[in-house]
C-alpha cells in the first residue's frame, strides 16, 4: 500500500523536494514526504506560535483529557499502527506492539500526575505571614522535537506528550527514514480533537531539523552524539533551553552469584532481540565474573539457538530486519575490527538474504578488549560482546572507561549489593537483573550522563523541562512602610528575630 503525504502537510510547503520511503524488508516504495525549506519551517512555526495562547490557556485537566482520547484511539487502531510501524521500520510485531504499550503508559502516568506537577506552589517566604512566596509554571510556547527511526511511535511522541499537557504547542520532525509513522499518528492526534496547529509535523532531513532549531522556544532532541552536540550548540547561540537524548554504550555486568539462566536470557534480549540491537539502551558491553564465565557462555550459546528471526507476522519473531544499510554496515565493520584483534566470533554473524536485504543473524564475539571498536563505538545492531573480568570490582571500572553513560545492567543474587554497585556505575540509569524496563517506567527519570546526553524525559522532571518557572513575591502590605533603605529598623529587628528562631528552632522551617 502506498502511502502519499498527509492532507497534515501538502500544502504547506512551496517547491518541495522528496523522500522516497521504503520498506526495508521488501525494498518497494512506500510513499513520500517532502523536505520542508527553511522557509516553510517558519510558516509552520508562525501557525504554531499563533495557536499557542488559546492552548496555553486551557486547564490542564482538558489538555490532559485531549491526550488521553487520542491515546485511546490510538490503543483503538493498535492493528494498524503496528502495521505502519514494521512497514517503515522492519521490526517485529511484538516490537511494533511494544511502542503502542509504552506510549499508552506515559500517558496513562501524565494524564494521571500532570495536575500535581504543575500546580502553583507556595515557597517559605523570608519574612513569613507579611510575604506570600508563590511559583508558577508556564509552557514555553513553541516545542521543537528533531527524532531518530529506530522507535518511531515512542521516541518521536513520548516526550511530547508532557510537553503538549504543560500547554506547548508542538513542531515534529521525524526522521527521514520513518515519517509516515508519524504523520499517521498526528492525523490520530487531529482526529481525537486535538487542534491541527497545536501539533504539526514538518519532514525531512538534517537541514529541515537545523531550521526547526532556529524556530523554537525549546529544542527537544533524540539522536546521535554527534548531531546532538549541533543542535546543543545552536540552541546555545539561540539562549533556548534543550534536552538532548543521545547514544549509549551500555554495559552488562553479570556476577558469580547471578542466576545464569536469567542472566543469560537478558543479555541476549537486550542486546540482539529487543529491536535487533538497534535500541539506544541496548546492551553492548557484556563482563562476566571469572567463576561462571564458561557456564555463561553455554547458557548463552544455549539459548541463542532458539531465536526465530523473521519477516513473519506474529508475537512469537524474536529478531526482525535491520531498517538501514548504514547500520548493516557499521555491524559488519565492528565485527571485522574485533575478529582481526583477536575476538572469537562464536555464532551467528551471517546475512540473511532469503529473508530480506537487511537481515542479519545475532553475532556472539568472546575475547574481546577495549581497543576494538565494537567495546568502545556504539553498536546499533544484534552484537553481543562478551569479556572475562576478575571480579565486580574490574567490572565496575571497565564498565565506567567509557564516553557514554547512558544505561547499565548488573545480575546478581545479592539484591543489596547490586543496588549499591549500581550506584558506582556513570550511567543515567542502572537495572538490577533485568534490562531496557527504564523505558517502560514512565515515573523514573531517563536520559544520559558523559557523551549520553543532557536532560531528562519521563517523571516529574520530564514535564517540568517544558515550563519556566515563574517566581512571585507578594508583600501583603501588613507591615509595610514607605521606606528609603531597602532594610529598615523594623525589618532589621525581624531579620534577627528569625534567625534566632531559625537557629533554635529548625524544624518549624519558618
Ligand atoms: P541522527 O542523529 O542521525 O538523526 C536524528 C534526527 O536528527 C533525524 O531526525 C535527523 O534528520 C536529524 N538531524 C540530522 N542532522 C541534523 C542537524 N544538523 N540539525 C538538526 N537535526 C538534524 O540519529 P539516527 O540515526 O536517526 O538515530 C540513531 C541514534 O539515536 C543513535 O545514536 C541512538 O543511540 C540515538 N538514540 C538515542 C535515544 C535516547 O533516548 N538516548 C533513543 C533513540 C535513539
Amino acid at each position: 500500500m502506498a502511502v502519499t503525504l498527509s492532507p497534515v502537510s501538502a500544502d504547506k510547503v512551496s517547491a518541495p523536494e522528496y523522500l522516497v520511503l521504503k520498506n526495508p524488508v521488501t525494498g518497494e516504495v512506500i510513499g513520500q514526504t517532502p523536505i520542508y525549506s527553511a522557509e516553510a519551517v517558519q510558516q509552520v512555526a508562525a501557525r504554531a506560535r499563533a495557536a499557542f495562547p488559546a492552548w496555553a490557556a486551557r486547564p490542564v485537566k482538558e489538555r490532559a483529557a485531549l491526550v488521553r482520547g487520542w491515546a485511546d484511539l490510538l490503543w483503538a487502531e493498535q492493528k494498524s499502527v503496528i502495521q505502519h510501524i514494521r512497514r517503515e521500520t522492519g521490526k517485529t510485531d511484538l516490537g511494533a506492539w511494544e511502542e503502542v504499550v509504552v506510549i499508552d503508559n506515559t500517558v496513562a502516568y501524565y494524564t494521571h500526575n500532570a495536575e500535581r506537577f504543575l500546580k502553583p506552589q507556595t515557597r517559605r517566604a523570608t519574612i513569613p505571614i507579611r510575604h506570600r512566596a508563590r511559583l508558577y509554571y508556564k509552557p514555553y510556547g513553541v516545542a521543537g522535537f528533531i527524532t531518530p527511526w529506530n522507535y518511531p511511535l515512542l521516541n518521536a511522541f513520548q516526550d511530547l506528550i508532557p510537553a503538549l499537557i504543560a500547554g506547548n504547542t508542538v513542531l515534529l520532525k521525524p526522521s527521514e527514514l520513518t515519517p509516515l509513522v508519524a504523520i499517521y499518528i498526528v492525523q490520530l492526534m487531529h482526529q481525537s480533537g486535538i487542534p491541527e496547529d497545536v501539533i504539526q509535523i514538518v519532514t525531512g532531513d538534517g537541514h529541515t531539523g537545523a531550521a526547526l532549531v532556529d524556530v523554537v522556544d525549546y529544542i527537544a532532541f533524540t539522536g546521535s552524539t554527534a548531531v546532538g552536540r549541533r543542535i546543543a550548540v545552536r540552541a546555545a547561540e539561540r539562549l533556548i533551553p534543550c534536552s538532548l537524548e543521545l547514544g549509549g554504550k551500555d554495559p552488562f555486568i553479570v556476577l558469580n552469584d547471578a542466576n545464569l539462566e536469567l542472566a543469560a536470557a537478558e543479555a541476549l534480549v537486550g542486546a540482539v532481540t529487543e529491536n535487533a540491537g538497534q535500541v539506544c539502551i541496548s546492551t553492548e558491553r557484556v563482563y562476566v565474573e571469572s567463576g561462571i564465565y564458561d557456564a555463561f557462555i553455554d547458557k548463552v550459546k544455549t539459548l541463542a539457538n532458539q531465536i526465530t528471526i523473521g519477516s513473519g507476522d506474529g508475537f512469537d519473531v524474536n529478531v526482525g530486519s535491520l531498517t538501514s544499510e548504514r547500520e548493516l554496515h557499521r555491524v559488519e565493520a565492528q565485527v571485522k575490527d574485533a575478529v582481526e584483534k583477536g575476538a572469537k566470533l562464536i555464532w551467528g554473524g551471517q546475512r540473511r538474504p532469503d529473508l530480506g536485504p537487511l537481515f542479519i543473524e545475532p553475532i556472539i564475539l568472546t575475547d574481546v578488549t577495549h581497543d576494538m571498536s565494537v567495546m568502545r563505538d556504539e553498536t546499533f545492531g544484534p552484537i553481543l560482546p562478551i569479556m572475562r573480568v576478575k571480579d565486580a570490582d574490574e567490572a565496575i571500572r571497565l564498565a565506567n572507561d567509557s564516553e557514554y553513560g547512558l544505561s547499565a545492567a548488573i545480575m546478581t543474587g545479592d539484591l543489596r549489593r547490586g543496588e549499591q554497585l549500581a550506584t558506582r556505575l556513570e550511567s543515567g540509569d542502572v537495572h538490577v537483573n533485568i534490562t531496557h524496563w527504564i523505558f517502560g517506567t514512565p515515573s523514573l527519570p531517563m536520559g544520559g550522563v558523559k557523551n549520553s546526553g543532557v536532560g531528562r524525559r519521563n517523571g516529574p522532571e520530564g514535564i517540568l523541562r517544558f515550563v519556566r518557572p515563574q517566581s512571585i513575591l507578594v508583600d501583603n502590605q501588613l507591615l509595610q512602610r514607605p521606606s528609603l533603605s531597602r532594610i529598615d529598623a523594623l525589618t532589621m529587628r525581624g531579620a534577627l528575630l528569625l534567625r534566632a528562631i531559625r537557629r533554635a528552632v529548625p524544624f518549624l522551617r519558618v
